[in-house]
């Protein structure tokens, strides 16, 4: 019997309740119902001109309700062939003056058809997941679900239920939504990434340009025209050079730019009519100092991104007639992160600011008085056009405790706020067991689907589901990491400890926390022996911290001989060195790990077993 545990909402609690006592007593159970007893009662039929991922989502839809209650339901070509007596399931129905991405679930007045709709291509399929995840299934990873298992399904009579996430696109980026098991799991998560698969909605061809890309293969490639045309190229030093940004008062470069982007954009039909292209200065601060550049940044208050806004502005005003429904989007970033303090007019409606969120990842958002000040500024420059590029992840290590997902909901009700339009976040990338990287992946989608949700108890849900009977150690640990950067008052979220990208912040965990933690990932692993599926789990989520244990061994061997045990036990005792780094490697090799951070080398994950080995790591 399924009894939910953590409610994310009080919403979902009601009708979870309402589900569990229907389970538990058949005589109070709804109007609708979906299976009686393990006998289906309703048959799946997928709307008249519905999208192309709504027969995959009649396909899920039957898949899960067999393996919750033993039930196949029937799937119909037309819904009035249901048979005497059976509800129908619509799914994908169109439906006009819907929000972006929002989702329609609802039995009609005759309590005969529950129709699962939304807008765009996956609506009927996030209907679809929606009435599941109501149900209690989970989809905590790309191969990790939870399915409850219950004799009977029903809907309370009259249920209706509709919702638009606040945000137009949700982009986490992470190696298990990478994997191959990676576009279904980020359909469920109802990530927005674009596939070709017509079962997830097909390919969107939604941006346009990489991230940095004035000046790389997305426009302008210096390989391609610096031989030629020097004078495109950034002026530094006297010298016109390859690898900077563009010279962008260069009329010459501004007419080969709007080519550019008029042929990459031409047919590009984009989802629900939205469309970016990305003009970006690449990943370095060699900007152009020739006259008409140092011209144009001073026409916008002297700000490094002023040349940028610049070419935003005038290809939005260019393309405005023959390219509709295209944004331009340019990175506020590093160097030129600063809006202007002025503009030589209101920059085009068209052009948006991707701002990146760089600041301490061990603090929300809105208690970083530079953030703020730099989102509210930019605000006013590009009003409602704001969309947020940020990365919870160090890259020189991914493995390393890195604890920034406790923020997700407060930060995304900061940015609904602002009236933020899009959020993306490079999670870790290339290492499986980077940090706690499936729940990473899993809290950012839900909670940047509904910012309301309560993260932590979403956590909980997780921990305590993957990790079977170590879920109580795991959680403790979760619980140690958050006291050991905010101190013992999280609510209050001081901390003196700066979380960064590219820097580890190790300092924060000592060799008493480090040991404390050693401690319980032992007894996380010793509760899942016979739990072949939460073992695994364990040993990854304790890879980053057995790497810490491993790199200061002395003083965490010291600092266990003063922990406390209670009266009688014996003293915990660190096992060998060499014996720890033997359990690390295995890891890496049980997970097929080759790499442990950003810009991997071959063989970049045995480099760091060799330097544990050595004692030489840093
Ligand atoms: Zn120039």
């Amino acid at each position: 019997m399924f009894v939910p545990r953590h409610l994310p909402c009080p919403d979902w609690a009601r009708f979870l309740l309402f589900s569990a006592l229907a389970l538990l007593a058949p005589v109070v159970r709804a109007d609708f119902d979906i299976v009686v007893e393990g006998r289906p009662t309703a048959v799946v039929c997928v709307a008249k001109g519905a999208s192309s991922a709504s027969p995959y989502a009649a396909k899920e839809l039957v898949k899960y309700v067999k393996a919750m209650t033993g039930a196949e339901l029937p799937v119909v070509a037309d819904a009035s062939g249901a048979g005497k007596g059976r509800n129908v399931i619509l799914i994908g129905e169109k439906r006009d003056n819907l929000r972006r991405d929002e989702i329609v679930l609802g039995i009609d007045q005759d309590g005969r058809c529950l129709h699962l709709c939304g807008e765009g291509p996956r609506g009927g399929l996030y209907a679809t997941y929606e009435l599941l995840e109501r149900w209690g299934v989970r989809f905590f990873g790309n191969q990790t679900e939870k399915i409850p298992t219950a004799k009977s399904l029903s809907l309370p009579d009259g249920f209706a239920f509709s919702y638009a996430p606040p945000f137009e696109f949700r982009k986490p980026g992470s190696i298990p939504l990478d994997q191959n098991m990676g576009p279904p799991w980020a359909v469920k998560l109802r990530v927005s990434r674009s596939y070709q698969n017509k079962n997830y909605g097909g390919a969107w061809d939604a941006v346009i340009g990489s991230g940095h890309s004035l000046g790389n293969k997305s426009f302008l490639d210096a390989k391609v025209h610096f031989a030629q045309h020097p004078e495109w190229y950034a002026l530094v030093g006297g010298k016109r050079i390859p690898n900077g940004q563009l010279c962008l008062s260069n009329p010459e470069v501004r007419a080969e730019l709007l080519k550019e982007v008029r042929a990459k954009a031409a047919g590009k039909k984009g989802v629900g009519g939205i469309k970016y292209i990305s003009l970006s200065y690449l990943d370095n601060n060699r900007f152009c100092t020739c006259d008409g550049c140092r011209k144009i940044r001073k026409r916008w208050g002297d700000a490094p991104i002023g040349p940028a806004l610049d070419i935003a502005d005038f290809i939005a005003k260019e393309i405005e007639g023959d390219l509709p429904g295209f944004r331009i989007s340019t990175l506020a970033y590093w160097d030129w992160r600063e809006p202007p303090a002025k503009t030589p007019g209101s920059l085009h409606t068209n052009v948006y600011v991707t701002i990146c969120q760089n600041g301490n990842k061990a603090l929300p958002v809105a208690r970083q008085k530079d953030l703020m000040e730099r989102l509210r500024k930019w605000n006013a420059v590009a009003p409602g056009r704001l969309l947020i590029w940020d990365w919870d992840a160090c890259f020189r290590n991914y493995l390393t405790p890195y604890p920034t997902y406790h923020l997700y909901a407060e930060d995304f009700r900061t940015y609904r706020k602002l009236g933020v339009r899009q959020v993306l976040s490079q999670l870790p990338h290339g290492a499986i067991f980077a940090d706690f990287v499936e729940m990473r992946t899993y809290l950012y989608a839900k909670l940047a689907w509904n910012p309301d949700l309560d993260g932590e108890a979403m956590a909980r849900e997780w921990i305590d589901y993957c990790c079977g009977s170590g879920a109580p150690q795991v959680w403790e640990y979760y619980q140690l990491v958050e006291r050991a950067v905010w101190g013992n008052a999280p609510a209050h979220r001081n901390t003196q400890f700066k979380l960064h990208g590219y820097n580890p912040g190790r300092g924060w965990l000592t060799a008493k926390d480090r040991a404390e933690a050693f401690l319980l990932f032992e007894k996380a692993l010793a509760a899942t022996s016979d739990e072949p599926q939460a073992h695994a789990m364990v040993r990854r989520l304790g890879a980053g911290l057995l790497e810490l244990v491993i790199e200061q061994y002395a003083d965490v061997k010291k600092a266990m001989a003063h922990i406390r045990v209670p009266y009688g036990s014996a003293r915990p005792e660190l096992p060998p060195r060499e014996e720890l780094v033997d359990r690390f490697e295995q890891i890496g090799k049980d997970f097929y790990v080759w790499c442990f951070r950003e810009g991997p080398q071959p063989r970049d994950f045995a480099s760091l077993v060799k330097t544990l080995r050595e004692g030489t790591r840093k």
